[in-house]
């Protein structure tokens, strides 16, 4: 196992190496990958600060890094599932398989922006790719619309 994934146990809420192997083995059986890890905390500009104050550094592909980048997400709680990436990063799953959300009122909420104009939907910050409006921030239970 990959010693930086070891070491990156200790961002987990003060939960012991053994409580976290527990946890990674639960991911796996989801995941069909073990070092698929999920953790919670709040979006800042530099990364995840988890409940115990660290900050974890996020990557991801480039809709979610818009994502990570977009100032009207910071500050919410967010959960990420994701594989470490180098210097103790979590790399975020790909954004089709949906390794992030937003946990707001106990609901943990799709991340998506939102043309009005147009009804168009989209996964990343930035313009309509039909008028060319900014899309607003909208954070939604389901996919279904
Ligand atoms: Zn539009």
């Amino acid at each position: 196992m990959n010693p930086d994934f070891i070491n990156t146990g200790r961002y987990n809420n003060g939960v012991t190496r053994r409580g976290f192997t527990a946890a990674c083995i639960a991911a796996a059986s989801l995941h069909a990958d073990e070092r698929v890890r999920t953790l919670r905390g709040t979006l800042t500009h530099s990364g995840l600060r988890t409940a115990d104050g660290q900050i974890v550094k996020l990557d991801g592909d480039e809709p979610t890094i818009g994502v990570l980048n977009d100032k009207r997400v910071h500050g919410m709680e967010l959960e990420i599932t994701g594989q470490p990436s180098a210097g103790g990063a979590v790399r975020i799953l790909p954004i089709h398989k949906q390794g992030m959300f937003v946990l707001k009122d106990g609901k943990k909420l799709f991340v998506t922006y939102w043309c009005d104009i147009c009804s168009i939907r989209t996964y990343t910050p930035g313009v309509c790719l039909c008028c060319q409006d900014e899309t607003q921030l909208d954070l939604r239970e389901k996919l279904d619309n």
